[in-house]
C-alpha cells in the first residue's frame, strides 16, 4: 500500500484578547496565534499535536508565550481575559530594566545610558 504522510506546522490566528502586556505594562490587548504540529495523510491534516500558544501586544508588538492552559481558554471563550502571570515574554520590544539604576536599556545599547552597566552581551 502506497501512502502519503506528511508532518507540517500550522499557524492559527485566534485574534485579539483582553489582558495587560507584561512588557510595556499597555491594556491594548494581546493578539493570540495558536501554532501546532500537524500530521497528514494524503495531505489532509489528520492529527495535531505540540500546540503552542504566542501572544502579541497591541501596543508595543512584543511577543509573549502563552500558557497552555490559558492558551485553551483565550481558544474556547472569545471574549477572556488574559492575566499577566500567564504569559512569558520571549520577545521584548520596550528593551530590558537596567537591575541597577532601573532605566530602560533597548537592544542597540549595550551599556545602560543611566549607569554604565553592560546590559546585553
Ligand atoms: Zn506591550
Ligand atoms: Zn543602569
Amino acid at each position: 500500500m502506497f501512502l502519503v504522510a506528511g508532518m507540517g506546522s500550522r499557524m492559527k490566528d485566534l485574534g485579539a484578547r483582553g489582558g495587560r502586556c507584561p512588557a510595556c505594562g499597555g491594556s491594548k490587548g494581546l493578539h493570540i496565534t495558536k501554532e501546532s504540529q500537524t500530521v497528514s495523510l494524503f495531505f489532509i491534516p489528520v492529527a495535531s499535536f505540540n500546540s503552542r500558544y504566542y501572544a502579541t501586544c497591541g501596543a508595543c508588538a512584543s511577543v509573549m508565550g502563552l500558557d497552555k492552559e490559558a492558551g485553551r481558554r483565550a481558544e474556547r471563550i472569545p471574549g477572556s481575559e488574559i492575566s499577566a502571570d500567564e504569559l512569558s515574554v520571549i520577545r521584548n520590544l520596550n528593551g530590558e530594566r537596567c537591575q541597577d539604576c532601573g532605566r530602560r536599556v533597548y537592544p542597540d545599547q549595550q551599556f545602560c545610558p543611566g549607569c554604565g552597566r553592560r546590559i546585553y552581551t
